[in-house]
């Protein structure tokens, strides 16, 4: 098992989930929870989202036609990766799932300067590529509130109230030793999960991260402030749904870098680009192919079959990699260029509907500005 390091701003290297599970109390998804949603996406159906927190407070909402939120963001620090694409899919597929459910999406900008030392006009231009992607990807834009944090003053509020109850040492606990800015960013992150349930948005209700398995400090930390302020606000402490991570193209253990453009694959990536980064990506393949026909490949270890197992809904073609991969009747490089070829089809068609969305997107980035 590898549990290298477990906060949102470190390396992170997580291989096994289930000790996940069992060392932070995160809840594992049963099948029986699953079979009352009305649909599962290909994150839930393939067990990629592989935990919980109170999700069973949603699929109640669902069921009874209840209103519940959906609540999320991005760091405005690069154009959307796969990582991005897969909780952006994520918030929309817990939109799709009743009509009262509700979207808040913050653009990180306060943590987008303190972790990145990004300026707050750039993680504007940012915030329109990363609009342009959410709405592409399918997002109802009329059940969604976009916002700055640095110009929404009821998270920054919260922040500072919520700081009240917790110490310096708690955050160090937390987050390891940081630099003020990163536990006051921490702090307005717990404004923007519970952002939801302020009076202005109609108080107490269900709300729902989706989140990568790092990204558990902040819903741990939001939990407990909303527990401990229960008297004040009656706040519904924030449900949660855990993926997997991403891989970087150059496999397991290894972190997607901005340093290392070979390690990751953009939306906005020319197609070239990407098919040469599938082609020099890590596989599960073994040392010569005559041992690989003999025993065959281990596509469980292979950042090429990850990419088509996270991101194409083709059942039957996801299931033939991956028996003939396990049978050897596949090898490395023919299967590298088939999926080389289906990435670039959908990246072509994906960046044609991205590029008709920037204006929508302006829109949007404006209208979030405006109401500071
Ligand atoms: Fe990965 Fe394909 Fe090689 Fe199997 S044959 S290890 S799925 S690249």
């Amino acid at each position: 098992m590898v549990i290298k390091k477990f906060d949102p701003w470190s390396v992170v290297d997580v291989e096994d989930y289930g000790k996940l599970i069992e060392i932070f109390g995160i809840e594992p998804l049963t099948e029986e929870l699953l079979n009352e949603l009305p649909f599962l996406n290909r994150y839930f159906a393939r067990r990629i989202v592989f935990g919980h927190r109170d999700f069973q407070i949603i699929v109640r909402a669902i069921k009874e036609n209840k209103e519940y939120a959906v609540m999320s963001g991005i760091k405005p620090s690069g154009i959307f990766h796969l990582g991005s694409k897969m909780t952006a899919e994520q918030i929309i597929y817990l939109q799709r799932l009743s009509p009262k459910a509700k979207v808040f999406y913050a653009i990180a900008d306060i943590e987008a300067w303190e972790d990145n030392g990004i300026p707050f006009e750039k993680s504007v231009k940012y915030a329109l590529e990363n609009i342009a992607d959410l709405i592409t990807l399918g997002i109802d834009l009329k059940r969604t509130y976009v916002y700055f944090q640095s110009r929404e003053l009821r998270v920054m509020r919260w922040g500072y109230f919520f700081a009240r109850g917790i110490t310096y040492n708690l955050l160090e606990a937390i987050y390891g030793e940081k630099h003020l800015g990163m536990y006051m960013s921490a702090m307005v992150q717990v404004g923007d999960i519970l952002l939801p349930q302020h009076p202005d948005f109609g108080g107490p209700k269900p709300t729902v991260v989706p989140v990568g398995a790092d990204q558990d400090p902040h819903i741990r930390l939001t939990r407990d402030l909303s527990k401990k302020y229960f008297r004040k606000f009656n706040f519904i402490p924030p449900a949660a749904v855990y993926h997997k991570l991403q891989w970087s193209l150059k496999g397991p253990g290894f972190k997607m870098s901005k340093r290392d453009p070979m390690s990751y694959i953009t939306l906005k990536d020319s197609l070239p680009e990407v098919k040469r980064k599938i082609m020099n990506a890590y596989t599960g393949g073994r040392e010569t192919a005559e041992l690989q026909r003999k025993i065959g490949g281990q596509p469980e270890r292979c950042a090429v079959y990850q990419l088509i197992m996270y991101h194409f809904d083709d059942e039957n073609r996801v299931k033939k990699i991956y028996e003939e991969c396990k049978q050897g009747l596949r090898l490395c490089g023919e299967c590298k260029r088939e999926v080389a070829e289906i990435f670039a089809k959908w990246l072509e068609n994906y960046q044609r509907r991205r590029e008709s969305n920037l204006d929508k997107a302006r829109q949007v980035v404006d209208y979030a500005l405006s109401r500071s």
